[in-house]
């Protein structure tokens, strides 16, 4: 993305075009960069290739899970409802993993049928819910389970799902109870370990220690695992002053690991594979000045992109025009729904807008869509794929008779 003759422009196609042909607010993404991001996630780790499942959660469009298939990605599922987008995506059920505290047994009973690659359980009550469920169709399911590592991914409070007072995975003990178990059961093949200890995790460390506690329980397991699943959470640089992660220093962490455990390592990265192809764009209904900021009301809101409202998220707010004006005032970027918390962000200093200007809200591929909802009887916005200078629509804007 970038301006030319300052107009903000994705591909070979600038923002102010589509607006004025599908109108405001829209998801945009962008091919070329989706692309980018699949292949240098896979060169980051191409010296052990792992079995790469993208997380639907984070993407659910049917048409960007496609072509996520295309590269070769399976998919990580966490509920029935993906499981299916995944496979009406195309995606093989031998590259589906299915997580998920609470899958229920209709849920499990059609991944029983589908023979998915794992379904990782997060509890004992699970893993005999799955034996006795393969027990009834006399079948051995391949099961994987996810051990809580009790590490800190130095992450979001609210992303952080490594630590034991987290609800998901399961301690030590009951690690091994289910080892044990699943040893003595006909029903259940263990194949896997997992593991996901967060999202938007910028710091390596927390990783290194991950791959310790997993090596430290393999070490006291009497079972050899055919995979280990390390889980996703790889951050995204949001803002400029944001580090990266450190790439380079997680592969050596698990060619380390590697060295001592003879496994095969699946991924299951949401965010880095979205989260920066995507681009909200929204319409300045109204300018309210309020005596020491200017409320800029937008035509998009909390219902269309909710992470700044439920974690306090930040993303990059640009204007879709660029000019040399600068605000008097400081802006704070609101939409139209009743509540405080509809509020993307307050910036001290801004270009000068003016009502019916184009803005665009950044790196809202992960989790921007996927979190919309219809709250305020909105409809949700069309989804759009830029392919050089192709708009694609992927989803049609929702009309107001399928949501009365
Ligand atoms: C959400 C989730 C992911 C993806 O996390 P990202 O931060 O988007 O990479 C992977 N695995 C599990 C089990 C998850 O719940």
């Amino acid at each position: 993305m970038k301006y030319i003759n300052k107009r903000l422009t994705m591909e070979k196609v600038n923002f102010q075009r589509i607006a004025k042909k599908f109108g405001t607010p829209f998801y945009c993404y962008s091919y070329s960069k989706l692309k980018e991001n699949v292949s240098n996630f896979k060169k980051n780790f191409k010296s052990f290739s792992p079995l790469i499942c993208f997380a639907v959660k984070s993407n659910t469009n049917v048409n960007l899970i496609r072509e996520i298939k295309k590269f070769g990605l399976g998919a990580d599922v966490v509920s029935l409802g993906e499981l299916m987008m995944a496979i009406k995506a195309g995606i093989k059920p031998n590259k589906i993993v299915f997580s998920g505290v609470g899958k229920t047994s209709s849920e499990l009973n059609f991944a029983i049928n589908k023979k998915i690659l794992l379904i990782n359980a997060e509890s004992l009550s699970e893993i005999m819910e799955i034996n006795r469920l393969a027990k009834l169709k006399n079948k051995k399911v391949r099961v994987g389970v996810r051990l809580n590592p009790n590490t800190d991914a130095k992450t979001l409070n609210q992303i952080s799902t490594g630590k034991k007072e987290n609800k998901f995975g399961v301690n030590k003990n009951t690690f091994h109870k289910i080892v044990d178990f699943c040893k003595s059961s006909k029903n259940i093949d263990l194949k896997c370990l997992s593991v996901h200890i967060g999202s938007q995790i910028l710091d390596h460390r927390p990783y290194g220690k991950m791959l310790k506690a997993v090596s430290h329980i393999l070490d006291k397991t009497n079972h050899q695992f055919e995979f280990i699943d390390l889980g996703g959470g790889m951050g995204i640089n949001y803002s400029d002053k944001n580090k990266e992660l450190n790439y380079k220093k997680y592969n050596t962490a698990i060619n380390n690991f590697l060295k001592k455990h003879k496994v095969k390592i699946i991924f299951e990265p949401g965010r880095s594979i979205i989260g920066n192809t995507g681009i909200l764009i929204s319409k300045v209904i109204y300018i309210k000045d309020s005596g020491r900021k200017k409320f800029i009301i937008l035509d998009a809101a909390m219902n269309d992109l909710m992470r700044p409202a439920l974690y306090g998220a930040f993303h990059m707010t640009l204007p879709v025009i660029k000019s040399s004006k600068i605000s008097n005032k400081p802006y704070e970027f609101v939409g139209p729904i009743c509540e405080s918390t509809d509020k993307f962000i307050t910036l001290k200093k801004f270009q000068k807008l003016e009502e019916n200007d184009l803005i665009a809200i950044c790196d809202v591929g992960a989790y921007g869509m996927s979190l919309s909802s219809n709250y305020n009887l909105r409809p949700k916005p069309i989804e759009l794929l830029i392919k050089g200078s192709k708009i694609n629509v992927i989803r049609k804007r929702q009309k107001y008779t399928e949501i009365i």
